[in-house]
C-alpha cells in the first residue's frame, strides 16, 4: 500500500527547531519559532489562566460533548472582542461564531465552506503570507494566488501594487488579510489603507478572510481590531479566523473562533448549520478546555482585568525588545538605520538580513532564524539581546 508513497518534504521551522536543539553551544539562541517567550525564556503560564484553571477543577465540571459549534459563552465573547461589546451586528444576531481548533482550524472550516459555496473561486494571500495560508487553502481545494504586500526597499507595504491587484480580481475571489500584526513581516496596513481595502473589496465583490491571531499584541486589543471593524462598518460579508494561542499562551490547547458577518437574522442561521455541517463530519465537535477557559476569563470581570495586564505586559516586552536591538546594532556601530524595526508590530521582524547573513548568524553564532530574514523578536530577553546584537552587527559589516 505505502510503497509509493514519497516523503514529504519537512517543515522549514521545525527543522530548524530540530537543529537548534542539536546545536551545544551555550550562547545559543532561537529565532526561528513563532511563540511568546517571556523575560526568563520561557513560554509563561498566565496567571489568569492558572486561576481560571483551578476554578475549572475545584468545579469539577463534567467532560460531555460540547454542541458542535462550541461553548455559547465562548462563542459571544469571541464576537465581543473582534467587533466591540456595542456591535449593532451582534445585537440584530448577524455575527455566526464557532469554536475552532485553533486559528489553523478556524481558517481551515471557512476554508472548507467557502469551498461548497464558491467551489470555482480563486483565494489571494499576501506576498510573503503565513507558510500555512497557502496549504491550507490549496488543501481544500482552491487554487491560490498572492498579492503583492511588503516591499523590501522601503521595509513597508507596497500599497499601490495591493490595491491594484485586488482591483483586478473577479467578484467572488477570496482575499486573506492579516487584521493585526502580519506574520512573517510585522508590518501592518494602517487606517486610511485599511479604508481604501474595505472600499475595493466592497465594490468589486471579493471575499474578505480576515485572520487574527495576535490580537492585543500590536497597539491594544481595541486598535487592533481595526480593520475587522471597518469591514463590520462597511456590511461587508466578512470571515474571521480567530486565535487565542498567543494572547492567552494557550497554543497546545487549540483555542480559537471562526466568526462571519451575513445580512440578516435568519441568513445567520442557516449559514450556521451549513458550518455545523462541516465541523461536524471533521471533527464533530470542538475540545471542552481551552475554550471553558478563554471564556471564563473574558466574561469574569477580575480575570478579564488581569488578563488584559498580562497581555499589555506582554505587547510591551516586545516593544522593549524592538527598541533594545535597534538601539544596540546602532551602538555596535552598525550604520544601517533599523528603526524600522520599531514600527514592526506583533512578534515578528522581517529584519533585512539576507539568507547568507541568515547562514552566519547559525553557524558561527548559534542564532537561529528564518531564512528569509524573517525573526521573532519574543524570543529576545535581556540576556541574549547583546549576543544577538552584536552577532547581526558582525554579519552585516
Ligand atoms: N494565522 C497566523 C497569521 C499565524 O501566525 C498563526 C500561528 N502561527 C495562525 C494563524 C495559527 O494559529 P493557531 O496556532 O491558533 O492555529
Amino acid at each position: 500500500l505505502f510503497s509509493a508513497v514519497e516523503l514529504a518534504p519537512r517543515d522549514p521551522i521545525l527543522g530548524l527547531n530540530e537543529a537548534f536543539n542539536a546545536d551545544s553551544r551555550p550562547t545559543k539562541v532561537n529565532l526561528g519559532v513563532g511563540v511568546y517567550f517571556n523575560e526568563g525564556g520561557k513560554i509563561p503560564l498566565l496567571r489568569a489562566v492558572r486561576e481560571a484553571e483551578q476554578a475549572r477543577v475545584a468545579a469539577e465540571q463534567p467532560r460531555g460533548y460540547l454542541p458542535i459549534e462550541g461553548i455559547a459563552a465562548y462563542n459571544t465573547a469571541a464576537q465581543t472582542l473582534l467587533l466591540g461589546q456595542s456591535s449593532p451586528l451582534i445585537a440584530e444576531g448577524r455575527v455566526v461564531t464557532a469554536e475552532a481548533l485553533g486559528g489553523t482550524g478556524a481558517l481551515k472550516i471557512g476554508a472548507d465552506f467557502l469551498k461548497r459555496l464558491k467551489p470555482a473561486a480563486k483565494v489571494a494571500i499576501s506576498d510573503p503570507s503565513w507558510e500555512n495560508h497557502r496549504a491550507l487553502f490549496e488543501g481544500a481545494g482552491f487554487e491560490v494566488v498572492s498579492y503583492p504586500y511588503y516591499d523590501g526597499a522601503t521595509h513597508g507595504v507596497n500599497f499601490a501594487a495591493m490595491l491594484d491587484a485586488l482591483n483586478g480580481y473577479p467578484a467572488g475571489t477570496v482575499v486573506v488579510l492579516h487584521a493585526c500584526c502580519h506574520n512573517p513581516t510585522g508590518v501592518d496596513l494602517g487606517e486610511a489603507q485599511w479604508k481604501q481595502i474595505v472600499e475595493v473589496v466592497k465594490a468589486r465583490g471579493l471575499v474578505p478572510f480576515l485572520d487574527i491571531a495576535y490580537q492585543g499584541f500590536g497597539d491594544s486589543i481595541e486598535a487592533d481590531a481595526l480593520a475587522v471593524r471597518l469591514f463590520a462598518a462597511a456590511e461587508v460579508n466578512t470571515f474571521v479566523a480567530s486565535s487565542f494561542s498567543k494572547s492567552f499562551s494557550l497554543y497546545g490547547e487549540r483555542v480559537g473562533a471562526l466568526s462571519i458577518i451575513t445580512d440578516t437574522k435568519e441568513e445567520a442561521a442557516r449559514v450556521l448549520s451549513q458550518l455545523k455541517r462541516v465541523i461536524r463530519t471533521n471533527y464533530s465537535n470542538p475540545p471542552t478546555h481551552g475554550a471553558s477557559i478563554v471564556a471564563s476569563i473574558l466574561n469574569t470581570p477580575a480575570l478579564r482585568a488581569t488578563w488584559e495586564q498580562e497581555l499589555a505586559e506582554m505587547r510591551d516586552r516586545i516593544r522593549a525588545m524592538r527598541n533594545g536591538l535597534v538601539e544596540r546594532l546602532k551602538a555596535a556601530g552598525v550604520d544601517r538605520d533599523f528603526g524600522f524595526v520599531n514600527a514592526q508590530r506583533g512578534m515578528f521582524s522581517y529584519s533585512g538580513l539576507t539568507a547568507a547573513q541568515v547562514d552566519r548568524l547559525r553557524e558561527e553564532f548559534g542564532i537561529y532564524a528564518v531564512s528569509t530574514g524573517r525573526i521573532c523578536v519574543a524570543a529576545l530577553n535581556t540576556r541574549n539581546i547583546d549576543v544577538v546584537a552584536n552577532a547581526i552587527a558582525h554579519v552585516i559589516k
